[in-house]
C-alpha cells in the first residue's frame, strides 16, 4: 500500500492510499467497523480517513476467502442457510463482506459471506446467543469457548470476540461477488 497526501475537492489536505484489484478492509484504531470493499483496478484514490473518528491513522489491509473449520456442527447450524460463529476478535478476519470456506472436520462444506458482526465479551453470552450458535446453556457456552483457546493466554474479562453472522454464498464454487456497501471508505 502505498500513502500520499492529496487535497480533496474542499482544498483540505487528506491522506490517500494506493490500492490494487481485490477486496480491501480499512482498520481505524478507533474500532469502528467498516465493511469490506471492492477494488477493480489499481487506483490511489482510496481515502486514509476515518468518518466516524476523523483521524488519518488507519490502515487497508487485504483480505483473501480464507478457510473457517469447525470442529463440531454445533445445534446443525450448519445445514441451514444462515449461522453464527464466535471468534477471537480479529478486525481485518472478521469483517463484513469478508467471504469464508467453511470447513468441518476439514470438509468444505461451502462458501460463505460474513454479513454481520457483533463484538461481545465472554460475560455478553446470553440465552438466545448460545441455543442458537452452539445448542447449549449459556454457561455450558463459556465454558466450550474457553477450552477450544485453552491454549491460548486469553484474558476472558477483556478479551473481545466477533459474534459473527454468515450467509453461505447461493454459487458456493464462484465466491468473489462481494456487494460494496455504504459506510466503507472510499472517495
Ligand atoms: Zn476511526
Amino acid at each position: 500500500m502505498d500513502s500520499d497526501t492529496v487535497r480533496n475537492d474542499r482544498g483540505m489536505k487528506v491522506k490517500s492510499a494506493t490500492l490494487t484489484p481485490g477486496y480491501w478492509i480499512y482498520v481505524c484504531p478507533c474500532d469502528f467497523q467498516y465493511s469490506v470493499c471492492r477494488v477493480d483496478k489499481t487506483e490511489g484514490k482510496w481515502l486514509v480517513y476515518c468518518f466516524k473518528c476523523k483521524q488519518s491513522n488507519g490502515k487497508y489491509h487485504k483480505i483473501m476467502v480464507e478457510r473457517i473449520e469447525f470442529s463440531k456442527n454445533w445445534n446443525g447450524k450448519l445445514n441451514g442457510d444462515s449461522f453464527t460463529t464466535m471468534r477471537l476478535h480479529d478486525p481485518v478476519k472478521y469483517c463484513v463482506g469478508a467471504v469464508k470456506q467453511i470447513y468441518l472436520k476439514g470438509i468444505w462444506k461451502g462458501n460463505a459471506r460474513i454479513i454481520d458482526v457483533k463484538r461481545i465479551h465472554l460475560s455478553d453470552i446470553n440465552l438466545f446467543v448460545s441455543k442458537l450458535d452452539m445448542g447449549l446453556s449459556a454457561e455450558d457456552c463459556r465454558q466450550a469457548l474457553r477450552a477450544m483457546y485453552k491454549h491460548r493466554p486469553v484474558n476472558w474479562e477483556t478479551q473481545l470476540i466477533d459474534l459473527c453472522l454468515l450467509e453461505y454464498l447461493k454459487e458456493s464454487k464462484e465466491p468473489g461477488l462481494f456487494p460494496c456497501q455504504e459506510g466503507e471508505v472510499r472517495v
